[in-house]
């Protein structure tokens, strides 16, 4: 499969090169050229696959032309090493509860694929050392680190800014005896971020390194996170089966989107042949891309803080994707989407009205998609949506709402003290001296 870069001034390339680069010369994402239709008979017995062997068929057939199927089979029973559970919480809305992985949000998932995309690659090189560099300003930095932790024959760094972290993000960074190295450095996210770019364009570093990141516009982040849509289906329509019905009415996903990975990922599934009626974009206050579904046009804004920290983005990277998906198929947003977006308050409210009526707590993300979920979902239609963190990542929030203190022990362990790191100033030289050997 040959991979197209969405700005079309690079020329196309395989997924080996598409992953190692993360994003294209002339700086478009990474996008596959041809979208495989799943024969239809696939959905006939979809209901009695477990989620590994969808992930099979689904990941095998993007991939299967780079990557032998066995490696595929390997790579996919390794990343999904956890359920992902359909809770109905009425007989026509379900919670696809993607949070049982290591570090508690869907994350893991995309991580997980590409450290493992990344280390075959590198075993076919063993003589060339595969170095991975990523920024990171929070909880993504926690999930590569687990996603890479153990991984052969690749080396990550993870660049985090002084005091940007709390004490225990930066304690998830620090897995003893591991292959992932973090930095700490005396600037801001940013200068993380240039440093990063800088190691990329160093000639000298990739003569003797193969280099790449592990940022969350690598193609191979997004492509596992089709599985999920494809195993909600089959969850569902087991259940109707079980009743002794059949999966009929109109499917309806619900988002919460940030930079608009999940949403992407959703429209290439039902690409693929997914019978999926809408996807429904559910944004807190920043509200740009529930604007660009409603009136067709896109304009990027200042982020602000919400009780949705992981969605205050305002100008979500995945929106070329989106964009290019839609024109392809000449359609209009509307035709497939809808969007809605929340106040803080509304998706406090959420968060109180669930655990009320079902005992179920969420996590702010969550809430909010429900919340435009319930907005949107008529008589007669099944609405899922994506519940993408376990809720006692925001303790102080849930207790706040709920009265509830939730166990500390959901959360991933994290060691009293972080393991002795270097710590750098904003300076290429000092970084390059630390991943040269
Ligand atoms: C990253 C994140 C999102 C946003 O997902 P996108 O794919 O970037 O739109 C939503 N919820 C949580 C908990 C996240 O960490």
């Amino acid at each position: 499969m040959k991979f197209y870069s969405i700005n079309r001034r690079s020329p196309s390339v395989d997924l080996r090169e598409a992953v190692m680069n993360g994003l294209a010369p002339d700086g478009g994402l990474y996008m596959p050229e041809q979208i495989p239709r799943i024969p239809k008979a696939f959905f006939n017995n979809i209901s009695s696959m477990t989620l590994r062997d969808i992930a099979f068929v689904v990941t095998d057939m993007i991939l299967g032309k780079d990557i032998p199927s066995a490696v595929i089979r390997q790579i996919v029973y390794d990343t999904f090493s956890f359920d992902i559970p359909l809770v109905g919480l009425s007989p026509d809305v379900f919670s696809l509860e993607l949070f049982h992985g290591p570090t508690k949000a869907f994350k893991d998932i995309g991580a997980r694929f590409l450290a493992r995309v990344i280390s075959h690659y590198s075993s076919r090189s063993p003589s060339r050392k595969v170095k991975v560099l990523v920024a990171t300003s929070g909880d993504s930095g926690a999930a590569v680190a687990a996603g890479f932790h153990g991984v052969p024959g690749v080396e990550t760094y993870i660049l985090y800014p002084s005091g940007g972290l709390s004490r225990s993000q930066v304690a998830r960074l620090c897995l003893p005896g591991s292959s992932v190295k973090p930095i700490e450095v005396l600037g801001t996210f940013d200068d993380c971020q240039r440093l990063v770019k800088q190691a990329f364009v160093d000639r000298s570093l990739r003569d003797n390194f193969g280099i790449t990141s592990a940022n969350s516009i690598n193609i191979c982040r997004l492509l596992p996170q089709m599985v999920y849509f494809f195993y909600a289906y089959a969850m569902l329509s087991a259940r109707e089966e079980m009743s002794g019905k059949h999966l009929d009415s109109p499917v309806v996903f619900s988002i919460p989107s940030g930079n608009l990975g999940n949403l992407t990922a959703g429209l290439l599934a039902r690409r693929m042949g997914l019978p999926v009626d809408r996807f429904v974009v559910a944004n807190n206050s920043n509200d740009v891309t529930a604007r660009f579904v409603t009136t067709g046009e896109f304009t990027p804004r200042r982020a602000e803080r919400t009780v949705a920290t992981a969605m205050d983005v305002g100008n979500p990277s995945n929106i070329s994707r989106v964009i290019d998906l839609l024109e392809k198929d000449h359609e209009t947003p509307e035709a497939c989407m809808r969007g809605y977006s929340l106040t803080d308050s509304e998706i406090e409210e959420v968060i109180r009205s669930v655990y009320t009526d079902s005992g179920v707590i969420l996590d702010p993300h969550s809430a909010t998609a429900l919340g435009a979920l319930r907005r949107d979902l008529r008589e007669g239609e099944k609405g899922i949506f994506l519940s993408t963190a376990h809720p006692s990542k925001f303790p102080k929030v849930i207790e706040r709402i709920t009265g509830v203190r939730l166990e500390p022990d959901n959360l991933p362990p994290a060691p009293h003290r972080s393991a002795p790191h270097p710590r750098i100033s904003v300076s290429y030289d000092a970084l390059r001296r630390l991943i040269s050997v």
